[in-house]
């Protein structure tokens, strides 16, 4: 087999939920940059994603992942591109609190926003990906759904939930050439990050020891690779980016 070229997704098409900001943006442009024509998933911000599809010559598409409507408009857009090759479920949300305050809606739009999206994306692209007998899912999940994070009780259980679910789905459909793994970042220099009590944030970036918050990049070229053929033996994995901090 030939080794993929820098264009290694040259011909594929990939959906990127939440693609408008923060690591799902950086995981558009490098799959952009990579060859793929791009589905950039958005909620809210129409014209940033407006902005990341024009730069790959993707197609921005608004739609809410956490509904079964939001989830169909995302497979249309992948067949109006001619096939669905590469499924990034990246957007999610935290309604950090601890236990006690925590009310059933934030315990509720965490999950559905975070894990239910995931399996009907991720059932709705196997349908796909089956008769095409070739695809990689990459799930981004959280070293807080591996360590847990105080407040994050909602937060921590979707993305260890997403975890578990695909190593599942990995099993599942492995011999029908689809490949499903994680990557599950530390923290990362993005709007999720800055919502958080700066000192906290100063208090995180001591216990990393390379002392620095990741970049968005830095998880999207991981989800770049795994995406690719370069990852064709990796399958059922969570792969951890987080500068050290879980080591
Ligand atoms: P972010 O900066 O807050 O961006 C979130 C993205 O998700 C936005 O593009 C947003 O779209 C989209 N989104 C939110 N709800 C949505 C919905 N219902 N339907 C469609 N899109 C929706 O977050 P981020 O830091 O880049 O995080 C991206 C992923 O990495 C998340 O799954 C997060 O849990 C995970 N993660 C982040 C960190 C970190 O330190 N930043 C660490 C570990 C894991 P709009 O802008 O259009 O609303």
């Amino acid at each position: 087999m030939p080794s993929p070229g820098p264009l290694e997704l040259a011909g594929r098409v990939a959906v990127v939920t939440g693609g408008s900001r923060g690591i799902g943006r950086a995981i558009a442009l490098e799959l952009g940059r990579a060859g793929a024509r791009v589905v950039v998933n958005y909620h809210r911000s129409a014209e940033a994603a407006q902005a990341v599809a024009d730069e790959v010559g993707g197609l921005a598409v608004q739609a809410d992942v956490g509904t079964a409507e939001g989830c169909a408009a995302l497979m249309q857009a992948a067949e109006a591109l001619g096939s669905l090759d590469v499924l990034v479920n990246n957007a999610g949300i935290t309604r950090d609190t601890l236990l006690l305050r925590m009310s059933d809606e934030e315990w509720d739009d965490v999950l559905r926003t975070n894990l239910d999206a995931v399996f009907r994306t991720c059932r709705a692209a196997a349908t796909v990906m089956l008769r095409q007998r070739r695809g990689s899912i990459v799930n981004v999940t959280s070293v807080s759904g591996l360590r847990g994070n105080p407040g994050q009780a909602n937060y921590g259980a979707s993305k260890a939930a997403v975890a578990a679910m695909s190593r599942s789905l990995a099993k599942e459909l492995a011999k029908r050439g689809i490949r499903v793994n994680c990557v599950a970042p530390g923290f990362v220099d993005t709007d999720m990050v800055h919502a958080m009590d700066p000192r906290v944030v100063e208090g995180v970036v001591q216990a990393i020891p390379m002392r620095r918050l990741g970049r968005p990049e830095e998880i999207a070229r991981v989800v770049r690779f795994l995406a690719s053929d370069d990852a064709s033996f990796v399958t059922g994995q969570e792969w951890v980016v987080d500068g050290g901090l879980s080591a």
